[in-house]
């Protein structure tokens, strides 16, 4: 590994800044930059309109820490799941998945996760460490490339989704957003940013205060503590009330409905209590519910709620007027469905 610095950790200013330094003109700093974010120069020497002297002269100075992808596996349905290689060897995976009308990448924010939730893969692998920002960034334009050549049609959303929790990586999640949606990077609207959480209920506070303007969906899984601790031990930590609080709070200031993603598991959250208390917790604030499938992670301790059950939840949200949807897996044959990221191939 080399110790010249990621030049991509250096803001525009920083840049300009760098370049005047050198006795050069500051524009070049936003040429360079230009290069580096929207057109996603993976050289220095793709820098075509720089001269050499100053292509060299940055090779001397810096690095271009760009991902790689390692692995790229396709599913029957469409879904393509990358391996993705970080400049210190290790491994994420972020997700394309297509639908008629849109095509979505799920990315990763952490290798491994600091949560430990039961049901899912990725809590496995502990967290090794967060990711920066244009590795965040990286990801999301890789999928654009794929969904381009694949489908025909570029990225429309993205959710994160994929390993880690992104509220334990506030910064750099935010980081990678600005570059997402400013037009210097890949201009996006951040209406069609999802970010998914499983809840810290200090930092959804300061999201909301810092006037976020991307979505937010909650891993609920649970509106009984006890439950929810047992299957999302954290919860101990961060109490359903806590949670609850910090939601208004974000209702309050964005004024944005906030969905509550949900697996119905038989024998752990399938009765009608279970429903009762998840009614009850969509009050507070206008919010949905999406009822996720189980994709199982090959242990025998959760298994996917029958259809009985799955059909008691839809028909009691709709009754008190919460919208309700159920989702399918996709990709589950490459292991690429919600919870099955663990680096396995
Ligand atoms: N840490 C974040 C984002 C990653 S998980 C969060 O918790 O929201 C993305 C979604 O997949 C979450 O809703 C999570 O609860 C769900 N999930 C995890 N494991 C799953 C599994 N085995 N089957 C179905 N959904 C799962």
């Amino acid at each position: 590994m080399s110790d010249k610095k990621d030049i991509r950790a250096l803001t525009k200013d920083q840049l300009r800044d760098f370049f005047e330094k050198e006795g050069d003109q500051a524009f070049r700093g936003n040429q360079v930059y230009e290069w580096l974010w929207s057109k996603s120069a993976h050289t220095f020497t793709d820098m075509t309109n720089l001269s050499k002297e100053t292509r060299s002269m940055l090779e001397e100075n810096f690095v271009i820490n760009h991902i790689k992808v390692d692995d790229m596996q396709k599913s029957s349905d469409g879904t393509i799941k990358n391996a993705v290689k970080l400049h210190d060897g290790l491994i994420v995976e972020s997700v394309l998945i297509p639908t008629k009308s849109r095509t979505t990448a799920c990315v990763s924010s952490q290798v491994g996760c600091s949560l430990d939730c039961k049901f899912c893969a990725t809590s496995r692998l502990k967290r090794m460490r967060n990711l920066n920002p244009d590795e965040i960034y990286d990801q999301v334009v890789a999928i654009d490339n794929e969904s381009r050549l694949y489908h025909d049609r570029p990225l429309s959303n993205i959710v994160f989704m994929g390993m880690g929790e992104p509220l334990m990586n506030y910064n750099n999640v935010l980081k990678a957003i600005d570059k997402i949606t400013s037009p210097e990077g890949l201009g996006m609207s951040p209406k069609r940013i999802v970010v998914s959480t499983s809840g810290v209920p200090k930092m959804i506070k300061k999201m909301a205060d810092e006037d976020v303007k991307f979505k937010l969906a909650v891993s609920l899984h649970s509106a009984i503590d006890e439950v929810r601790t047992s299957i999302m031990p954290f919860n101990a930590t961060f109490p359903l009330k806590d949670l609850r609080e910090a939601l208004e709070y974000w209702y309050a200031k964005t004024k944005n409905r906030i969905t509550y993603e949900y697996v119905v598991w038989k024998g752990i959250n399938d009765q009608k209590k279970d429903v009762d208390a998840l009614i009850d917790f969509c009050k507070f604030a206008p919010s949905k519910v999406n009822l996720i499938e189980y994709n199982p992670i090959d242990d025998g301790m959760f298994q996917q709620a029958n259809d009985e059950a799955i059909n008691m939840y839809v028909s009691m949200l709709e009754r008190h007027n919460i919208t309700v949807t159920v989702r399918r897996s996709r990709g589950k044959d490459i292991d690429a469905a919600c919870g099955q990221l663990a680096n396995k191939s």
